[in-house]
């Protein structure tokens, strides 16, 4: 699904270039659950904003399904990125002034879908995630917990390809954090394609194949066991 042959990215300033990818090859087939595991700083955002349609890179091929993504418009990007991706962050991005219900509806707003079917549907994502009763809550009368999964049901709600999370427990205390990747497990049980960055080992290990980052270079990759995986 995901191929990236020889990806390199650079940021350039005035006076310095900090090669941040330095030849990146990686291939994600359908229906995987994988982490890109690498320390602070060693490129994983970057990484995922180049798979997430969200930022170019300097020079190698990443074609998604055989589609070569490259040299995008603005345009083009955007109407890859609404078909195709799913993402979840950090810091949850939720509209502070809108309710869990609303926020998870949002993308079909955009969508033009109208508002009954809009709610209807929003309100079986937001059950997928285990809030049906916390519909009508605004983000700040929720747990960081809550608010993630909120997060992951307005991704999930326009049935992308592929879930990109970047430090999505990052945030959390540890049984949340567990709690939402086994939200993210049962997602994947589902045939949706999950792609979780983190430089937490023990959420590495909740994945099936952990894809190490180093220096600006894929430094190998590991199954994890479906015990360790599954627990
Ligand atoms: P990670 O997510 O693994 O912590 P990043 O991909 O965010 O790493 O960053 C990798 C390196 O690139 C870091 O040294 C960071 O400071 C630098 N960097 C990231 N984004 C930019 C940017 N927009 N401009 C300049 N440098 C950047
Ligand atoms: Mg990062």
């Amino acid at each position: 699904m995901i191929e990236l042959k020889n990806i390199r990215k650079a940021y350039t300033t005035e006076y310095t270039k900090l090669e941040v990818l330095k030849g990146i090859d990686m291939n994600i087939e359908h229906g995987e659950f994988l982490s890109i595991m690498g320390s602070s700083g060693s490129g994983k955002s970057t990484l995922l904003n180049i798979i997430g349609i969200l930022d170019d890179y300097d020079s190698g091929d990443y074609r998604f399904d055989g589609e070569l993504i490259k040299g995008l418009s603005q345009r083009q990007a955007a109407q890859y990125r609404n078909r195709l991706i799913g993402f979840v962050f950090q810091s949850f991005n939720l509209l502070s002034f809108k309710t869990a219900l609303e926020n998870v509806a949002l993308p079909l707003y955009y969508q033009k879908v109208d508002r009954r079917k809009r709610q209807t549907v929003a309100m079986e994502y937001l059950d997928m995630v285990g809030l049906k009763d916390w519909a009508h809550h605004l983000p700040n009368q929720m747990s960081g917990g809550q608010q993630q999964r909120v997060a992951i049901a307005r991704a999930l709600i326009s049935q992308p390809k592929v879930i990109l999370a970047d430090e999505p427990t990052g945030a959390l205390d540890t049984n949340t954090s567990y709690e939402v990747m086994k939200i993210f497990r049962e997602i994947n049980q589902q045939g949706i394609t999950i792609i979780v960055v983190t430089h937490e080992h023990d959420i590495a290990n909740m994945t099936k194949r952990i894809i190490h980052l180093k220096d600006g270079l894929i430094d190998g990759s590991t199954s994890v066991a479906t015990a360790s995986a599954g627990s």
